[in-house]
């Protein structure tokens, strides 16, 4: 359907307001507007509203399918991706997760173990239509010395076609070995990543935090937590998140994933965290997929009676960035995924409520993490700027969001990509028990 050519005019393509800069066309309560693109050249050259000129006789016509920009995912592992069939969670609980996930690094992460999961995932991701990823990267020692170069190797062999980003993690008592974690902290300044925490409620956490934060200034890093990964009402960690940048002076972008226990805390408690999340510029990140299959999970033969995900809703009525993000992929944290962001989105809709109305919530899978993650010109579609994008079958969102779409096209530079994705007896011989 798209020529090999480079050039051509895609004629009645739907567009959404939210992640097209205004071209003139009237869009509907829906957010989607029709529109002609040319390319020329693995670039947009133009976008205007369909209809207002004729289209020439070779234009493809899309007949209203929905063409959204490639997807940006801002919060995801794809160090341990894909290390579910030698060592599954056995219970599906948050601790379950962190022993099985901590005793397969000891034992097996590998240089070699970590670059086949992390290009099969990628692989993955880029079948599905994103454009750019950030990486958690565990860096408990010695892990560290073994995943960033690997890491580094990896965005290299992928740049042009995934924008790959690194981010520490370790838990934040880390940070009181100052030695380590300084070091730690360097290490990542010259892989050009982000700083990276999982915060709860220890002790010293405020002296540990102003730690984080000093290191990043120093270094000139944007930081990246996850924040209250519990149904536990006491988990304030992202208020102190907001309250350490706000009294350090912090200028770098600050992400903040999970947050879940604020969707149970008190109205006045949750306000005052949202003003100073707010008035910090903190983004926010919520991983449904994840929030759902390990939150309020409370063992035998009980049902779950909460969702898990944070208020994104409150959240960017007060102009908080809000995203979503794939997080595991069939690891002990999650038993399933496969780094495709329409899937995201589609669960997102459902479990978070991104309709009546859509308004801009397709913004975050797009245009917000991309902001982000400093990427200029991804996440939009725009004339000027790459020819990366992905023709659906779908001309709505109810016929976009009830199909996998796996027969979607994505394009990029202009030109269709090869979609076929990874197969799973690739890993088999690194899964030997
Ligand atoms: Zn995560």
């Amino acid at each position: 359907m798209i020529p090999n050519t480079g050039s051509y005019r895609l004629a009645n393509a739907r567009l959404h307001a939210s992640l097209t800069p205004e071209f003139g066309a009237a869009f509907d309560r829906d957010g989607f507007g029709l529109a002609d693109i040319a390319v020329a050249d693995g670039k947009i050259s133009s976008i205007t509203a369909h209809g207002r000129s004729k289209a020439p006789a070779d234009a493809i016509d899309l007949a209203g399918r929905i063409v959204l920009p490639c997807f940006i995912d801002c919060h995801t592992h794809i160090d341990k991706g894909h290390i579910w069939p030698r060592k599954p969670n056995p219970d599906g609980t948050f601790m379950g997760a962190l022993n099985a996930t901590g005793a397969d690094r000891a034992a097996r992460w590998s240089a070699e173990d970590v670059a086949r999961r992390m290009d099969f995932s990628l692989r993955s991701a880029y079948a599905h239509g994103t454009r750019a990823l950030r990486t958690h990267l565990d860096s408990v020692a010695p892990q560290e010395e073994i995943s960033w170069p690997v890491f580094e190797t990896m965005r290299e062999t992928w740049r042009g076609r995934i924008e790959l980003q690194g981010a520490c993690l370790l838990g934040i008592e880390g940070v009181r070995d100052r030695r380590w974690f300084d070091s730690l902290a360097k290490r990542v300044a010259a892989a050009k990543g982000v700083l990276g925490v999982v915060t709860y409620m220890v002790p010293d956490l405020e002296e540990l935090l102003d730690h984080v934060f000093a290191q990043a200034i120093q270094h000139g890093l944007d930081l990246d937590f996850h924040a209250d990964e519990t149904d536990d009402v006491a988990a304030i960690s992202l208020k102190k998140i907001a309250e350490a940048a706000l009294w350090s002076g912090f200028e770098g972008n600050i992400l903040v994933g999970h947050c879940c226990s604020l969707a149970r805390q008190p109205d006045l408690d949750v306000l005052d965290t949202l003003d100073k999340v707010a008035k910090a510029g903190l983004a926010v990140v919520s991983l449904p997929m994840c929030n759902l299959y390990l939150q309020d999970r409370r063992g035998d033969h009980t049902t779950p009676r909460w969702r898990g995900v944070t208020l994104l809703h409150e959240m960017k009525a007060r102009g908080i960035p809000v995203a979503v993000a794939s997080d595991n992929t069939r690891d002990p944290f999650y038993a399933y995924g496969d780094l495709d962001m329409l899937e995201v989105y589609r669960m997102a809709t459902r479990i978070l409520h991104f309709d009546h109305p859509v308004a801009d919530w397709p913004q975050a899978v797009a245009a917000t993490p991309a902001r982000v993650m400093r990427l200029d010109g991804f996440g939009t579609l725009a004339a000027g700027g790459d020819a990366d994008f992905i023709l659906f079958k779908g001309r709505s969102w109810t016929e976009l969001l009830s199909r996998p779409e796996s027969d979607r096209i994505v394009v990029r530079g202009g030109r269709a990509i090869d979609r076929q994705l990874p197969d799973y007896a690739e890993l088999d011989e690194l899964m030997v028990e």
